[in-house]
């Protein structure tokens, strides 16, 4: 019976230790000492709302080009002040406006798309191009969040920093991209090689890419602010199986498209999570200080732990998103009448990549499970659309602190935590010319807000603007 006492005490002593082992703080932020001057909320209410009611869909079915250039000719008659003083360099329909700072050695970019997606109209409760005011007192309209209020934010600033003559610390440039919905070739990808060939390398950028959110997902109990550090990389592949073609009456045991069928179940048995990504853990790691004590004795004992945390969080789509790369099969192209066999079948499949996660190592998985699955038939890969996962994510102290301090000037409650975007920004053509790329909006989208997003009804109020201002302006100011 002793023996069974120890036994028992050793091991309330061994939880003990585990539950007390030290949490390490993230916590030291720099004060920041300006406050942020009353703006004339009227004048960015009104511009932004001007720029609401501009269709400046990228998708090409819906494209126009008048809206564009009804974009170009607000921006000239609102925000003189960036023309006058020749600051602009237009890029196709882009744009790349600069403050000269007291120091050129550690510019800073800020980034913003003006381009929206097309809008179902019957399915709005208003015009998504009126810009209207609903009854709890938000601004309708499709690009409301996504990402007008961002581009009209940065362009006050910008205004009030020419107006009243502030001279940054550092070099300050604005971009606005044209068509970061599909893909930003023309906008985010000119512009970055723009700065390629003018040798301009960047402390930071910062873009959208993440929000205020509800902390419960971490089990924080206060708002969370998701600051993208990295993002996803995107692949679209066609596996190709080539075979015989052959009379349905005698077929063989197994023909291409069931052979196909056998590549993908081999392929889908490769994707087993066998540790946590590195994104994950280090987003844990800032979010512990935050979390209540059982979630803290969890998540901060991931050696013990991680095997559990895996399978809970695999049985939840967007959590297993969070924790391993994703494969899945979109297109599949075979066969023609139904008494012939084809000869050959294609599939495409959309991948998003984790940071390591290459084409190249998803090729030799998939040339692993041809090989498993034992087929005869001879197999082509072709790369469609290739963009690679954020190879830095891991935030430079001096600049997060900044980010972070900036939020917690804004509101002391919300806890600002480094996150991997799972969707993808226009940042991704920006990983070559800076140290680190951030994704953040200061939007509190909570609740069901960000199903406005590429959706119906979507709306910001005045307050969340006038947070987003104040955030940019914080920023700049304490650069
Ligand atoms: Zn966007």
């Amino acid at each position: 019976m002793k023996f069974f006492k120890y036994i028992f005490l050793l091991f309330i002593l061994f939880f003990i230790i585990l539950y007390f082992k030290p949490i390490s703080s993230k916590k030291d932020y720099i004060q920041l000492n300006q406050s942020v001057p009353k703006i004339n909320l009227k004048s960015l209410e009104e511009n932004f709302k001007e720029g609401l009611k501009i269709k400046t869909i990228s998708d090409k079915s819906f494209y126009n080009q008048n809206e564009f250039d009804r974009f170009d000719n607000l921006l000239k008659e609102k925000y003189q002040n960036l023309y006058k003083l020749n600051l602009l360099t237009k890029i196709n329909q882009s744009y790349v406006f600069k403050i000269k700072g007291k120091n050129s050695s550690n510019p800073v970019l800020f980034y913003a798309h003006y381009d929206v997606v097309p809008v179902t109209e019957k399915d709005w409760s208003s015009d998504p191009f009126a810009a209207l005011t609903d009854k709890e007192g938000f601004i309708v309209g499709r690009g409301a969040f996504d990402d007008k209020a961002s581009v009209f934010s940065l362009l006050e600033v910008f205004n009030y920093f020419l107006e009243n003559q502030i001279i940054p610390e550092n070099d300050l440039y604005l971009a606005l991209g044209e068509d970061e919905e599909v893909g930003g070739l023309k906008g985010a990808k000119k512009i970055a090689d723009y700065f390629k060939k003018e040798n301009i390398f960047f402390e930071w950028t910062l873009d959208e890419g993440g929000f205020v959110l509800e902390g419960d997902n971490l089990k924080i109990k206060n708002q969370v602010a998701f600051v993208g550090t990295g993002e996803r990389g995107y692949l679209d592949l066609k596996i190709t199986l080539k075979g015989e073609a052959g009379h349905s009456s005698f077929p063989p045991k197994e023909n291409v498209i069931e052979k196909m069928a056998k590549l993908i179940g081999f392929l889908k048995k490769e994707q087993k999570i066998n540790n946590l990504p590195f994104s994950f853990k280090q987003m844990i790691e800032y979010s512990l200080p935050s979390m209540s004590t059982d979630y803290q004795f969890l998540f901060n004992n991931f050696w013990l732990f991680e095997p559990l945390l895996i399978y809970i969080f695999d049985q939840d789509n967007k959590l297993r998103a969070t924790i391993n790369s994703s494969m899945t099969t979109t297109i599949i192209n075979g066969g023609l009448k139904s008494n012939i066999l084809p000869s050959e079948v294609s599939v495409v499949i959309n991948c998003r990549l984790l940071p390591g996660i290459t084409d190249e190592y998803i090729k030799k998985m998939i040339l692993d499970a041809y090989k498993k699955a034992k087929i005869s038939e001879s197999i082509n890969l072709e790369v469609i659309n290739y963009n690679p996962a954020s190879t830095n994510i891991v935030p430079d102290q001096k600049s997060w602190n900044l980010i972070a301090s900036a939020i917690k000037t804004i509101d002391s409650n919300v806890e600002p935590i480094p996150y991997l975007s799972l969707g993808g920004t226009d940042s991704t053509h920006f990983s070559e010319i800076a140290k680190n790329n951030y994704r953040f909006l200061f939007i509190r989208t909570l609740k069901d807000r960000l199903k406005g997003m590429h959706g119906v009804d979507e709306k910001i109020s005045i307050k969340e603007l006038e947070e987003l201002y104040q955030f940019y302006y914080l920023l700049m100011i304490n650069l």
